[in-house]
């Protein structure tokens, strides 16, 4: 099956700032893709060339085999955007944002009608699509914002960091509503800085910092990157230690992060956990405590990065 989005070289510099740099990835139909990174890593740039609104200096977005910057309209049709900004009309009810959206998008008004009813309903707004925006909850309005990019059923939906600063029930509620659109066979990219939103929801996740896309993979692949399934946390002090000086031990091991009193240690290959275990012990230094946990993705991503990506 060909992607439905093939995003190949792409790149964009403000001045100075490289804010894209080179990404590459491809999307199929029912497929939660994430990208994941920090603040100012370049997602919402990535996706304002996705979708137009940013003319890209190098590289290729083909969305259902049509060039974007070729077939810009056709492409456009193909196509669902939600910005991280909300963009509906405070005024005018959630039904309205809805139907006005939907007849941008090119439905005829009884169609934009019935689409709008259909939406309410499956994103649990049927009560209060006749209230104006301005009334709703911050929650309430990233749903309709949503039901905006979904009224002309794009195969392909673009999501900007949709969950950030709702409160947790309604960023389960979305959360679900997107899972089952991608259950449906809409292919999805997601934006966010949760860590814990691309290791539950997401498919594959793109790890992206500084407008590069460092690692790409299904959850247990960047584990793998890891060297196997298992970190261990070296508890003691570590404070003068040099592990640099221990013969052998960087061409089997790294540390991934260290204070005075922690070392979180990564095997470079997939080995097995007691001999891991046993070398680690018969180290030069005094260890108070050991414990092994996988790998999360902010594991994976302060091995890429040397920094951690907390929320
Ligand atoms: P956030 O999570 O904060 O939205 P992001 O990953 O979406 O971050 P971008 O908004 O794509 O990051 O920004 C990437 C880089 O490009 C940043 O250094 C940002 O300051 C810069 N940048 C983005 N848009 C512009 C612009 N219009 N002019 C100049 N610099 C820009």
């Amino acid at each position: 099956m060909p992607p439905i989005l093939q995003v190949t070289g792409l790149a964009k510099s403000f001045g100075e700032i490289r804010a894209v740099d080179g990404i590459s990835f491809a999307i199929r139909a029912g497929e939660i893709h994430g990208l994941l990174g920090p603040n100012g890593a370049g997602k919402t740039t990535t996706i304002s060339m996705l979708c137009g609104l940013l003319r890209p200096d190098a590289g290729t977005v083909v969305v259902a085999g049509e060039d974007f910057w070729l077939q810009p309209a056709k492409c456009k049709k193909v196509l669902g955007v939600v910005p991280q900004e909300i963009a509906l009309y405070e005024e005018l009810t959630g039904r309205e944002n809805l139907e006005f959206w939907g007849r941008l998008a090119g439905l005829e008004r009884g169609a934009a009608r019935i689409r709008a009813g259909e939406l309410l309903g499956a994103l649990q707004l049927s009560d209060r699509g006749g209230d104006p925006v301005k009334q709703y909850s911050g929650g309430m309005k990233r749903r309709i914002n949503l039901g905006a990019a979904l009224m002309h059923r794009p195969r392909l939906l673009l999501l900007d960091e949709p969950t950030v600063g709702i409160d947790p029930q309604a960023r389960a509620s979305v959360l679900e509503f997107i899972r089952g659109l991608g259950a449906e066979g809409t292919a999805i990219l997601y934006t966010t800085h949760y860590l814990e939103e691309a290791e539950s929801f997401c498919h594959r996740i793109g790890i992206i910092d500084h407008g590069r896309l460092l690692a790409e993979g299904t959850l247990a692949e960047l584990q793998g990157r890891l060297g196997g399934d298992r970190l261990f946390i070296l508890e003691g002090a570590f404070a003068e230690v040099d592990p640099a000086v221990w013969p052998g031990f960087l061409e089997q091991f790294r540390v991934i992060q260290r204070t005075d009193r922690q070392w979180v240690v990564s095997p470079l290959t997939p080995r097995d956990p007691s001999d891991c275990l046993r070398e680690l012990l018969a180290l030069p230094i005094r260890v108070e405590n050991v414990t092994l946990k996988k790998p999360s993705l902010n594991d994976v991503f302060l091995q890429l990065t040397g920094r951690g990506l907390r929320e």
